[in-house]
C-alpha cells in the first residue's frame, strides 16, 4: 500500500508547497520570538528610573498565576492519570515545583524594599526548578506510557511537594547568606532556566516537531527563555522586569492551552495530531479498509461459489441446484415459456470404482461434468444430484430440444476416451427427459418425472435416453 504525502486533493505546486511550509515555520519563529523585540527595545529605550513600584498589582499577579498554576497542574495531573505518558508526570512535577518555588515571591512582596534578595530571588529559582523539569519531561516524551504500577502514589507526590518547600528554604538561606550575595546566584538560576528552557524545546521539535502541542510546547519554553533574558537585563520594578512577568505569563498561558487541549482530546501530548497528520492516517485507514473490503467481498464470493458447489465436479451441488431449478420453474411460469429437465445416472459406475479403485471413479466424474457442461448452451445448469446421479435444468427447451440436446450429452460421454492408468475404461450415461406440462405442478414433479423415465432407460438396457411421450 503506497502512502502519498498528500492524500487529499492540494493543487499547488511543489515550489508553492514548499514556499508556504517556510513561511509557516517563519511565522511561528516570528510569533515566538516577538517578547525579545519588545525586550530588546525597553532595554535600550527606557529612561534611567521609570519604575511601577506597585504592591498589590505584583500581589495581584503573582496571586493570579499561582491560581492558574496550581489549576494547571490539577489539569495535567489528570491528564498523566489517564495516559500514564511520562512527558505528563514531569510537566505536573514542572507546575508543582513553579507554584511551590514562586508564591514567596509574591508573598514577600511588601518586605521587598528592606529585603530585595529574599523577595528576587524565588522568581529565578521557580524557572530554574521548572525548566529542569520540562527538560526532564522533553527527555521522555515519546516512550511508551508508563503502566500504573510505576506511577507515583500520594506520598510519593507530597514527598515532591516537599522537595519543593525545602527549595524554598535553601533560597531563603542563599538570600541571607553573607558570602553568597556577592554572587551572581539570580543570573546563574535564570541562565540555567534558559538553556534548559532551550534544551527542552529543541528536544521536542527534533522529537515530534509536527504535533500541535508539542509546537505550542516548544513556542511556551520559547517564551519562558526570553522572559529569563528579560529578568536578567532588568532591575526590581522597571519595566524589563514587568514586562518579563508578562512574557513569562505568556508562555505559561500557552502551555497551559496545551494542556487543556489534551485534556479534551486524548490526555497525551504525543497522540493529539497535526491536521495533516490526521489527513494521512484517514487515507491509510480508509485504504486499509477498502482493502479489507475487497478481501472480504472476494471471500464472500469464494464463500458463496463454496457453498454452491460441488467440490469434486465443480457442478452445482443439490442444493443450488434445487434453488436453480425452482427460480427457472418460477421463471418459465412467468413468462409462459417451456421448461426442460435431464436426469442423469452414470451406468455401472460401480464397477468402475471395484475395477480400478476409488480415485479413478473420482476422475471418471470429474471427465463426465466436463464433458456434459462443454455440451450444454449457456443458461443451461448441471448439478450433481448425489454420487454418480447428475440433472440438468433447460430453461425455454421444448420436449423435441430437450431430447436432442440429452442424446448428444449421451453421445459425447460414451466417445469419451477415458484411459484409467492405460487402460482404457467405458463410460456410458443413461439420460431420462421430462418436460413442464399439465402433469407438473411444481418443481419437483419436473424432478420425479425426468427420475421416472430415467429409470425406464436403465431398465431398457442402460446407454439410452427416455424422452416424454409426444404430446
Ligand atoms: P447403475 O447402472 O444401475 O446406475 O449402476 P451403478 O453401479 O452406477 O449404480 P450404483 O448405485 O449401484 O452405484 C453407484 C456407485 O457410485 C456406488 C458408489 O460407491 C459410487 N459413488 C458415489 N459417489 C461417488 C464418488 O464421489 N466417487 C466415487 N469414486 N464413487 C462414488
Ligand atoms: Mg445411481
Ligand atoms: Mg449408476
Amino acid at each position: 500500500m503506497s502512502i502519498s504525502p498528500h492524500p487529499y486533493p492540494n493543487p499547488a505546486s511543489a515550489l508553492t508547497l514548499r514556499l508556504t511550509r517556510l513561511y509557516e515555520r517563519g511565522l511561528l519563529l516570528a510569533f515566538s520570538l516577538s517578547p525579545l523585540v519588545a525586550i530588546l527595545y525597553l532595554h535600550h529605550f527606557q529612561a534611567d528610573v521609570p519604575r511601577f513600584e506597585h504592591h498589590v498589582a505584583h500581589e495581584l499577579a503573582i496571586a493570579l498565576a499561582i491560581g492558574v498554576s496550581a489549576f494547571v497542574c490539577y489539569v495535567t495531573l489528570r491528564c498523566y492519570e489517564s495516559s500514564g505518558e511520562a512527558f505528563l508526570r514531569w510537566l505536573t512535577l514542572g507546575l508543582i515545583g513553579f507554584t511551590v518555588v514562586y508564591a514567596p515571591h509574591g508573598v514577600l512582596t511588601r518586605l521587598s524594599a528592606h529585603h530585595l534578595d529574599w523577595f528576587l530571588l524565588y522568581g529565578p529559582a521557580s524557572r530554574f526548578v521548572m525548566a529542569a523539569c520540562l527538560l526532564r519531561a522533553a527527555m521522555l516524551y515519546g516512550e511508551a506510557p508508563e503502566p500504573r504500577c510505576a506511577r507515583p502514589r500520594a506520598r510519593q507526590w507530597a514527598g515532591w511537594i516537599g522537595l519543593f518547600l525545602g527549595v524554598d528554604l535553601v533560597v531563603a538561606q542563599l538570600s541571607f547568606h553573607p558570602h553568597l550575595l556577592p554572587l551572581p546566584v539570580r543570573p546563574v538560576f535564570e541562565a540555567c532556566a534558559i538553556l534548559f528552557a532551550l534544551a527542552a524545546a529543541g528536544l521536542l521539535l527534533r522529537k515530534g516537531a509536527s504535533a500541535p502541542l508539542i509546537l505550542v510546547t516548544a513556542i511556551a519554553l520559547g517564551m519562558f527563555a526570553q522572559s529569563s533574558v528579560a529578568f536578567m537585563l532588568s532591575s526590581a520594578w522597571d519595566h524589563i522586569w514587568w514586562l518579563a512577568h508578562a512574557v513569562f505569563a505568556s508562555g505559561f498561558l500557552l502551555l497551559s492551552f496545551g494542556v487543556v487541549r489534551a485534556f479534551h482530546t486524548t490526555r497525551a501530548f504525543s497522540t493529539v495530531f497535526s491536521q495533516e497528520e490526521m489527513m494521512r492516517q484517514l487515507y491509510v485507514e480508509k485504504e486499509r479498509a477498502e482493502s479489507a473490503l475487497a478481501l472480504l467481498r472476494q471471500a464472500n464470493a469464494d464463500l458463496r461459489r463454496l457453498a454452491a458447489t460441488d467440490p469434486l465436479t465443480g457442478a452445482s451441488n443439490r442444493r443450488q441446484f434445487m434453488a436453480t431449478l425452482a427460480s427457472e420453474w418460477a421463471r418459465a411460469r412467468r413468462e409462459r415459456a417451456p421448461l426442460a429437465l435431464l436426469a442423469l445416472d452414470i451406468d455401472h459406475f460401480k464397477h468402475i470404482n471395484d475395477r480400478h479403485g476409488h480415485p479413478a471413479g473420482d476422475h471418471a466424474l470429474k471427465t463426465f461434468v466436463s464433458a456434459a457442461a462443454g455440451l450444454l448452451r449457456p443458461g443451461d445448469v448441471i448439478g450433481r444430484i448425489g454420487g454418480e446421479e447428475f440433472a440438468i435444468v433447460l430453461p425455454g427447451t421444448q420436449a423435441a430440444d430437450a431430447h436432442g440436446i440429452a442424446e448428444r450429452i449421451r453421445h459425447g460421454v460414451e466417445a469419451l476416451a477415458l484411459d484409467i492408468d492405460g487402460v482404457p475404461v467405458a463410460l456410458t450415461v443413461s439420460v431420462g427427459v421430462a418436460v413442464s406440462g399439465p402433469s407438473c405442478t411444481e418443481p419437483g414433479d419436473l424432478l420425479k418425472e425426468a427420475d421416472r423415465r430415467l429409470y425406464e432407460a436403465k431398465n431398457a438396457g442402460r446407454n439410452r435416453v427416455c424422452p416424454p411421450p409426444p404430446a
